[in-house]
């Protein structure tokens, strides 16, 4: 799923489809549709969805991945911290 600037994302626009009560902070291209998430949920939730899609729960697998985890947050950081630059400019 790709992240599309949360900028795009008008607030009142989409409901968290997780939550269905707060307004959503961002959205993913899902398929057919987009998937809208508040950032409460992204936070407290995404990472069970993660979990729940492992087949195997055995230590090297959970630490692999975690660290899976770490480096896709911080690259998504990185990619949302340039692009706020960009638009600063
Ligand atoms: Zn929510």
């Amino acid at each position: 799923m790709a992240c599309v600037p949360d900028e795009i994302v008008q607030r009142g626009k989409g409901k968290c489809q997780i939550c269905n009560e707060r307004d959503a902070d961002a959205y993913w291209m899902a398929s057919p549709e987009y998937f809208y998430v508040c950032q409460g949920c992204a936070v407290e939730k995404l990472p069970t969805l993660i979990v729940d899609s492992m087949r195997i729960m055995d230590r090297d697998r959970i630490n692999t991945t975690l660290e899976r985890v770490k480096s896709a947050f911080w690259r998504a950081a990185t990619l949302r911290l340039l692009r706020e630059v960009r638009n600063n400019d």
